[in-house]
């Protein structure tokens, strides 16, 4: 974190006392790499303590940080060509429509997504979805697994972990054409897995399920095709493997 953020959230802390504390314990679960473009963070207004800003992040790995799962051609082709092209373009419609992005929040954006463009809604989606999905994902690991009350919800809400798993990799698998497979907590606060076409996702007022998500998986073919070909559902098995599940943890905690 540069240190003039650290500075200005100091001075922040000092001035508005409780208040301010709250934030910083907001701010304390924000990865350092999310303030890595120098830019002030708005803290406390996601779901889950993980807002998004509206510019492409950088990514929070090297290019072949994730394989054997995603290769690194993958990796910095998906990330530097068709993630930065929906953040440029979600950067183009906010001008256009005059958006002050100093006010309004991405979020606020994706959860009123009905009253904007289709353009607005592939691009602002098409952002937000891929920031959330580089921060979902860690170096291999196996036999990687979530603890804690996620862990037990998942048992209580599907059966067990490979019960959800299976559940989670047939939306993946069952989605036509292109689109995200998700783990969402529900308004009900119970775990629901669901699947969007295109760039859409949960948040969105347009979406069939509503919630908050905690895991997504991108089954666009520009994110598997170069290594995984037609064969989608060894694209998913591998991917399991590199879930970072302190993070989903984390979201978790926040939604309930
Ligand atoms: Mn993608």
């Amino acid at each position: 974190m540069p240190e003039i953020n650290k500075n200005n959230r100091r001075e922040f802390l000092i001035k508005t006392g409780r208040a301010g504390l709250a934030a910083g314990i907001a701010a304390s679960i924000i990865p350092s790499w999310a303030c890595a473009t120098g830019k002030p963070t708005v803290v406390g207004g996601g779901l889950w303590g993980e807002e998004i800003p509206y510019e492409q992040q950088p990514l929070p790995y090297a290019y072949a940080g994730m394989e054997p799962a995603i290769d690194a051609l993958t990796m910095e082709i998906h990330y530097s060509k068709h993630a930065a092209t929906y953040a440029k373009n979600l950067a183009d419609e906010v001008k256009s429509v005059g958006i002050n992005t100093g006010k309004i929040v991405l979020l606020d954006i994706i959860k009123q997504i009905s009253k904007y463009s289709t353009k607005m809604r592939n691009n602002a989606g098409g952002h937000y979805n891929h920031e959330f999905f580089w921060k979902s994902m860690k170096a291999s690991t196996s036999g990687n697994t979530p603890d804690g009350n996620l862990q037990s919800s998942i048992t209580k809400d599907f059966g067990s972990f490979d019960a959800f798993k299976n559940q989670f990799a047939d939306a993946a698998k069952n989605r036509f054409g292109s689109g995200w497979a998700w783990l969402v907590l529900s308004n009900e606060k119970k775990l629901v897995i669901t699947s969007t076409a295109n760039q859409d996702n949960p948040l969105m007022d347009i979406s069939d399920i509503k919630g908050t998500p905690l895991l997504g998986l991108d089954v666009w073919e520009h994110a598997y095709y170069l290594k995984y070909q037609n064969r989608r559902p060894d694209y998913i098995t591998a991917w399991w493997n590199i879930v970072d599940w302190s993070i989903i943890q984390k979201r978790f905690s926040k939604a309930l």
